[in-house]
């Protein structure tokens, strides 16, 4: 089993018809890398800078950001990194960093919002991200995005450190800036969106938590913790038709890119990018190989029209794929 997967360490992601999509990894830190390169990843689909800040007991500098992130976009040059800012409160509390206590941490002060208010942190975070973007294939994207006041601020930010440094002459790569779509606001509103970003990424594990009013971290309500409801279909469909409507690319990076039973619905949808956790890259992979995509649209079809459970879905998707599990 493991010498067949390691086979697939150097391709290209393909389906039986000929689509390909690219297969990537979500990491934490430099340290991630040489896993996710034995593991075959075709880039970073997603780096929680969050790490790098919980590992310490003070904001790291900007000189420590940046010889982080320099690592590696270095490692994984020519292919792309999409590299987070801040994801800071809801399950990512920073202990140093003094926060009001919150009665709803989930619906409080996080990722982006807290970014916005705190903009020291947040500018040294991008001027660090500029200057590695010298050292290979950067795109930023911002957490937690609900409206596009948000989006827009936080791009504002972005332009303004980026015309200083050029004032410097810093030198810095081209960047692409996208977003998370993981408040459903952002999902149903994908259309406008895709209209100012350069990509979206879906994140479905606080995508689903909020579609499902459900704790992502609470077991007594973890049943409600369903990827293949038909409402978060629906959703994620909706994100990849508007990306595409609008000629820019559509990953996901949350967990259910790397599930088997998910991954045929995705790569129906037209899904561009798969970002997960690097040891289910290559077995993804060979998933993918035997699937037929144009066939799955059908499937996707059938799922987003007549399903009205979670069951309803995973018994369609078992069927369109005889052996999946
Ligand atoms: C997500 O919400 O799906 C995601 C990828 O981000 P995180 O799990 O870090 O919140
Ligand atoms: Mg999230």
């Amino acid at each position: 089993n493991q010498e067949r997967l390691a086979k697939l360490q150097h391709t290209v992601t393909t389906s039986a018809d000929g689509v390909g999509v690219t297969l990537a990894a979500n990491i934490g830190t430099p340290q991630d890398i040489p896993n996710v390169l034995r593991n075959g990843a075709e880039a970073i689909g997603l780096m929680r800078t969050e790490f790098l800040y919980m590992d310490a007991d003070h904001l790291p500098s900007e000189d420590q950001q940046f010889a982080a992130y320099k690592e590696v976009l270095a490692a994984m040059a020519p292919h792309p990194v999409v590299m987070r800012t801040l994801d800071i409160g809801g399950d990512k509390p920073l202990p140093y960093l003094q926060q009001k206590p919150e009665a709803n941490p989930f619906m409080g002060a996080r990722a982006i919002r807290r970014s916005l208010t705190h903009q020291e942190a947040f500018r040294s975070q991008l001027r660090a991200l500029l200057r590695a973007s010298a050292f290979g294939n950067l795109r930023i994207m911002f957490p937690m995005i609900a409206t596009l006041d948000e989006f827009r601020q936080a791009k504002a930010i972005y332009d303004d450190e980026r015309s200083k440094l050029t004032v410097k002459q810093v030198p810095m790569g081209t960047v692409k800036v996208g977003m998370m779509v993981e408040v459903p606001a952002a999902a149903l509103l994908a259309d406008r969106f895709a209209q100012e970003v350069d990509f979206m990424s879906i994140g479905t594990n606080d995508l689903i938590g909020y579609t499902m009013a459900a704790d992502r971290t609470n077991q007594d309500v973890g049943y409600l913790y369903q990827p293949y409801h038909p409402a978060i279909l629906r959703l994620v469909n909706r994100v990849i038709a508007a990306g595409h409507n609008a000629g820019i690319p559509v990953a996901m990076c949350g967990e259910m890119a790397g599930d088997p039973i998910a991954v045929p619905l995705l790569l129906g949808m037209g899904l561009d990018e798969f970002s997960m956790g690097a040891g289910s890259i290559l077995k993804t992979r060979e998933l993918i190989a035997k699937l037929n995509a144009k066939d799955l649209q059908s499937l996707v079809e059938t799922a987003l029209n007549s399903a009205s459970t979670s069951q309803e879905v995973i018994t369609m998707v078992q069927a369109a794929v005889p052996g999946l599990l």
